[in-house]
């Protein structure tokens, strides 16, 4: 497995339909290390297959360079990096059987047959493939379309994986189970991955870290708990989770800590944007297991309960407030105070898992 570093990358398009220039990626700066499983994450458009497309060798960047292991691998196409791609779309060849798909990229590179024979055993079963050998693609489900393909790229031991929103034409069931199986492989093999994905439960459910993309730019590199609990704005807050915002105004910053004014009380937060100063406006984020219910007046807004949602081990409480609607997880709801729905009640909430953001 190799690190993949990303020097001051740039894509710009020439779109001579538009009659102007598309900024794909602006200077994006990150490290991948070996054997890290990292998510390019945000929304469609933001750059994120442009991206992995330059560190597969499929696109030029404008300025920058991409190193692979210790190589300046920028102008290098992809067949003389040691990256494999996987697409959405799978990209199997359709006359070949299941067998000679995964076998293909070690016959290119003259690997004696028992070898083969041996190897392509071995990955199918990684994949659970093995009965399906001599079948057509054609006669193969989406889940199993794609384990081909992820075991044809596998099987070439490529010091970097890259996978471009694999599992998105899967559906929602076999997509949690691909995730689950996509990292026992990659941490089975230890293989440098780069992942793809607009999905912010994917992204936080396989990644190692998460690299946070907003209109070309990166804007926050992080564990996934990094990125859930202190998102550097409200941009990656909203994104990367259900969230609430109360609007506030910091009163004084002390010790580290934030005096925020929200609704008239005064809170101590030790999460806070360092771009906030005395005096700014700012927004209080607050994730739906922070929040908390009580009697209308107690708690920072008033409102009234929408939707109540049982979920087993939690149960979601849609509330109208005055600052919008807000979602409440209680976690354990047996024998806790359950506002029904049509009920008044107050949202407020703990000043220990809340950040203080820019607005
Ligand atoms: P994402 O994968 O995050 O959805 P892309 O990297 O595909 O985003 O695209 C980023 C931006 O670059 C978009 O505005 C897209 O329209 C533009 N773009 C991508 N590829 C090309 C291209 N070959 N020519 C012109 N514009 C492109
Ligand atoms: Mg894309």
């Amino acid at each position: 497995s190799k690190r993949v570093a990303l020097e001051g990358v740039a894509k710009v398009f020439k779109d001579p339909t538009a009659g102007r220039n598309v900024t794909a990626v602006k200077d994006s700066d990150f490290v991948i290390e070996p054997g890290e499983l990292v998510t390019l994450l945000g929304p469609s458009g933001c750059g994120k297959t442009t991206t992995l497309r330059m560190i597969g060798g499929f696109e030029v960047p404008t300025r920058g360079r991409i190193f692979i292991g210790s190589d300046d691998v920028t102008y290098l196409p992809p067949n003389q990096r040691d990256t494999a791609m996987v697409f959405q779309s799978y990209g199997l060849f359709p006359h070949m059987n299941v067998f000679d798909n995964v076998a293909y990229g070690l016959k290119l590179r003259k690997v004696p047959s028992q070898d083969i024979e041996k190897k392509v055993t071995e990955f199918l079963r990684m994949v659970g493939l093995e009965e399906l050998a001599k079948r057509p693609p054609s006669r193969l489900s989406g889940g199993q379309q794609q384990r081909v393909a992820l075991a044809r790229s596998l099987i070439v031991e490529p010091g970097v994986l890259l996978l471009d929103e694999p599992l998105s034409n899967l559906d929602a069931l076999l997509r949690e189970q691909m995730r689950v199986e996509i990292r026992r492989i990659q941490k089975s093999l230890n293989i440098t991955a780069v992942y793809v994905t607009h999905d912010r439960v994917e992204a936080m459910s396989l990644s190692d870290r998460v690299i946070v993309m907003d209109r070309g730019e990166v804007v926050q590199i992080g564990t996934p708990s990094q990125i859930y609990c202190d998102p550097v704005s409200s941009f990656v807050a909203g994104f990367v989770g259900k969230v609430a915002f109360f609007p506030g105004k910091v009163v004084e910053i002390m010790e580290g800590r934030h005096r925020v004014l929200v609704k008239g009380m005064e809170y101590s937060l030790s999460l806070a944007s360092p771009e906030l100063k005395e005096g700014d406006q700012c927004n209080v984020m607050c994730r739906p297991e922070s929040l908390v219910m009580d009697e209308p007046g107690k708690g920072v807004t008033d409102g009234k309960v929408i939707t109540n949602v049982y979920l087993g081990h939690s149960l979601e409480s849609y509330v109208d407030t005055d600052l919008g609607e807000m979602l409440v997880q209680i976690d354990n709801p047996g024998g806790k105070r359950i506002y029904a729905e049509g009920e008044p009640v107050s949202v407020g909430f703990n000043p220990d898992c809340a950040k203080a953001l820019p607005l």
